[in-house]
């Protein structure tokens, strides 16, 4: 899905409004229309890619370079304490459009944004069997 089908490849092309705050030839960042916090800002690159295993290594090596100087400058607008960078990656992570995004989401302490995470414990050698199965997986991939 790209082009006419993708939200954010019609906003790359001027089709659809955007509130932009950096571009350069491979990578855009707009306001996200819904904001979590003030200065909630998204970082998309140019090309289509629906997941981050779709996005070209050098396009997402751009975004990573951009996101620094751009949080500190989204921090510094809203004068907040930090931020999080977040990728939702699959439907399951709640990636709602498909067009790989970096949210960039200021924080202050004790602002009670994402604020739960909802931590569990491997029981004994749960840990160690999940590190092999990954292992096995990366090393077929
Ligand atoms: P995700 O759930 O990670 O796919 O997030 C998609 C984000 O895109 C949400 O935070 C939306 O608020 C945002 N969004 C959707 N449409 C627009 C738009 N036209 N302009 C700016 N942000 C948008
Ligand atoms: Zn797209």
């Amino acid at each position: 899905m790209a082009g006419q089908d993708c939200i954010f490849c019609r906003i790359i092309a001027g089709q659809i409004p955007s509130v932009r705050v950096f571009e350069n030839d491979r990578v855009l960042a707009f306001l996200d229309i819904r904001p979590i916090s003030d200065g909630h800002t998204l970082l998309i690159p140019k090309i289509h890619a629906g997941s981050l295993s779709e996005c070209d290594v050098s396009v997402l090596a751009e975004m990573i370079g951009v996101v620094g100087p751009l949080g500190k400058a989204v921090v510094g607008a809203v004068q907040a304490e930090g931020y999080n960078l977040l990728c939702n990656n699959g439907r399951a992570a709640g990636q709602l459009v498909d067009h790989v995004h970096f949210h960039i989401i200021p924080r202050r302490c004790d602002d009670g944004v994402l604020a739960r995470w909802p931590h569990k414990e491997y029981p004994a050698g749960g840990a160690e069997a999940m590190a092999e199965k990954i292992r096995r997986l990366l090393a077929i991939s």
